[in-house]
């Protein structure tokens, strides 16, 4: 299991079974484990590499390549328009909705079944309230994982008829929202798969999205995106981290903050974050009936705020943005993504929309290099 290159550095134990690497804990005293990239500046010349994200950065990820593309494009593109709109020196347009399954969780998912598949897991379980389960299902398909995924019965929707099949199983499961997690790992315990995506795992695909940035707009210093749980930001910080790590740390690297934005019908960060606290209370989580974006409901961020006070930068503002805004902006932001070639649908999924909107409403210093996280808006098609 050395191939794994995962430590504890509490009691330097390097021998971890593959329970431990699932789990990301060490088996001998539970602490988390941690990952060194071997050698130095392992991104310094990625120009020979004609892998993509998250593969093209392996050295900076603690699993092997196991094959599964991503798919399609991992583009960078700059935007004119937005930069002649906000005034600003640079604005950049990360685009995952080309990967396999339209969303950036393709890059989590991707690394994750890949660990599954070099442990040789026999049968794994996932849960998500969204549209993560599909980019799961995916990557398990095309690496030969047999997975079952785990949804909430009210969720069923969102997951395009895609087909339950034996060694793919879809289980729609009853219950109130902020149980789901805890009903999800005992249906998963019944039926003897082993549960997977601790958090650490879950971070180390996302990670790939710092790395995107850090090649292709060294010089940026605010990264845009639209959170649910904020899981996104919390993977470009253990990527910007591990870069630190290999001392390949300077421009977006030292001076990166994020704006960071929630549609207001599903903004409990936005308000625990502006009022300091470091919970959110029952009331201030809307779960709305009819949510403007039902991909954005986060069924418990209580688990990430605590993380996201921990571990991002000072400067990082979190923003709500209400249905009116996404609407006056959505001519500009239109016309920005048409004129990068990036085929969002709106009516697929608003994320990339009340980030521009967002965005559109900030006021930025005229020296501001911008990095946006465009996903989530590219129709999926289910398997078969
Ligand atoms: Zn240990």
């Amino acid at each position: 299991m050395s191939s794994f290159r995962l430590d504890c550095t509490s009691c330097s134990s390097s021998e971890q079974g593959p329970e431990a690497i699932a789990a990301y804990k060490c088996t001998h005293c539970g602490t988390d484990l941690s990952f060194s990239p071997s050698g130095t500046r392992p991104l310094q010349d990625l120009s020979g590499r004609r892998l993509r994200a998250p593969w093209r950065y392996a050295d900076m990820l603690p699993v092997k390549i196991l094959g599964g593309q991503p798919a399609a494009t991992d583009e960078v593109r700059r935007s004119a328009l937005l930069e002649k709109m906000l005034g600003v020196q640079s604005v950049w347009l990360v685009d995952a909705t080309g990967l396999a399954t339209g969303t950036f969780k393709d890059y989590e998912a991707i690394v994750i079944m890949a660990m599954a598949a070099e442990l040789n897991l026999d049968f794994v379980s996932v849960h998500s309230t969204g549209n993560t389960v599909l980019a799961y299902r995916h990557y398990a398909e095309e690496l030969g994982v047999r997975c079952a995924i785990i949804v909430p019965a009210a969720n069923m929707s969102k997951l395009d008829g895609l087909p339950d099949l034996t060694d793919w199983p879809v289980v729609a499961v009853d219950g109130p929202y902020k149980q789901f997690s805890a009903i999800a790992r005992s249906v998963a315990a019944e039926r003897g798969w082993h549960h997977l995506a601790p958090l650490p795992w879950k971070l180390e695909g996302k990670a790939a999205l710092a790395w995107m940035i850090y090649e292709n707009c060294p010089q940026v210093d605010l990264i845009v995106q639209t959170i649910a749980g904020g899981f996104g930001p919390l993977g470009m910080e253990l990527g910007f981290r591990r870069l630190a790590a290999v001392g390949e740390f300077y421009g977006v690297a030292s001076r990166r903050r994020y704006l960071l934005l929630q549609p207001s019908d599903a903004d409990g960060i936005a308000r625990a974050w502006r009022k300091g606290s470091s919970r959110i209370e029952p009331c201030d989580i809307p779960l709305p009936e009819l949510p403007f974006e039902p991909t954005l409901q986060s069924a418990n961020p209580n688990t990430t705020l605590p993380h996201l006070r921990r571990n991002l930068p000072r400067g990082t503002r979190i923003g709500s943005v209400s249905e009116s805004l996404v609407a006056k902006h959505y001519p500009t932001a239109h016309r920005a993504f048409l004129e990068a070639d990036i085929p969002v649908s709106y009516e697929r999924e608003k994320s990339a929309y009340i980030a521009l909107a967002g965005l559109l409403e900030a006021r930025l210093e005229p020296t501001s290099n911008v990095a946006v996280i465009v996903t989530g808006s590219r129709p999926f098609r289910a398997p078969r």
